[in-house]
């Protein structure tokens, strides 16, 4: 099985849904380190990409457009934080899947990789910082490692798990880079907002697919 623009697309729709069902709990979590607005935050980004897309030829644009679009209307919505991540992560992932005609397994790896990196290389978070690079990090290394042999919805599976229990490990990690950073130790013991709308992401893509 491999997504066509149009599933891409699909996807993206799931994703809004989802975290527009969920941005009560990702405010919340917000509002114990941070400012309160991850949920809002992130559902103007994904109404705003889901409004772009609304006015895609989907079946006329290969992937790498999708991505492209998601990137540039995620970007112009959100003044947080998560908007120049996201942006950047969807401009990896338009790249990752260029002049591919529908995304397979091994290239969904590619495309999780990519985001990962494109977080990593716009905010310049590392590993254990508790930031959602705790969560797209661990997805990607699954994600990579179950490509070899496994189906779309495998790959997303593993990745699915392995974003969840990176967003519950950052509980364990006192904030140094974001907002919550200003609170020092006192950010021990909360799950960061941004590591759990990227479980939740991942989540909704790999139920999507198996679906
Ligand atoms: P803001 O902090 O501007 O209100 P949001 O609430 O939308 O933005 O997003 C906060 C989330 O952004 C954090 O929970 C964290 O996961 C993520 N974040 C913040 N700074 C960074 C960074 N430098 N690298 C990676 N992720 C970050
Ligand atoms: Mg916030
Ligand atoms: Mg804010």
């Amino acid at each position: 099985m491999s997504l066509n623009s149009a599933d891409l697309v699909a996807l993206f729709v799931a994703v809004a849904e989802a975290i527009e069902d969920d941005k009560g709990r990702l405010s919340e979590l917000d509002g114990v380190i941070g400012d309160g607005d991850h949920g809002v935050t992130m559902s103007i980004g994904f109404l705003a990409v889901r409004k772009a897309l609304d006015g895609l030829d989907a079946a006329g644009e290969a992937p790498t457009a999708v991505f492209n679009t998601a990137a540039k209307s995620f970007l112009g919505a959100v003044g947080a934080s998560a908007g120049p991540l996201y942006a950047t992560a969807f401009m990896r992932a338009g790249a990752a899947v260029k002049d591919k005609a529908s995304i397979d397994a091994a290239a969904m790896a590619d495309v999780i990789a990519a985001m990962a990196k494109g977080v990593q290389d716009r905010g310049k978070a590392e590993s254990g910082e508790k930031t959602m690079v705790d969560a797209w990090l661990p997805a990607a290394t699954a994600a990579q490692a179950a490509a070899g042999s496994g189906s779309l919805a495998t790959v997303l599976q593993a990745a699915a798990v392995a974003a969840a229990e990176g967003a519950e490990s950052t509980r364990q990690m006192v904030a140094t880079k974001g907002r919550s950073a200003n609170l020092g130790e006192r950010s021990l013991g909360h799950i960061d907002p941004g590591a759990a709308s990227t479980a939740l992401i991942v989540a909704t893509m790999a139920k999507a697919v198996e679906s």
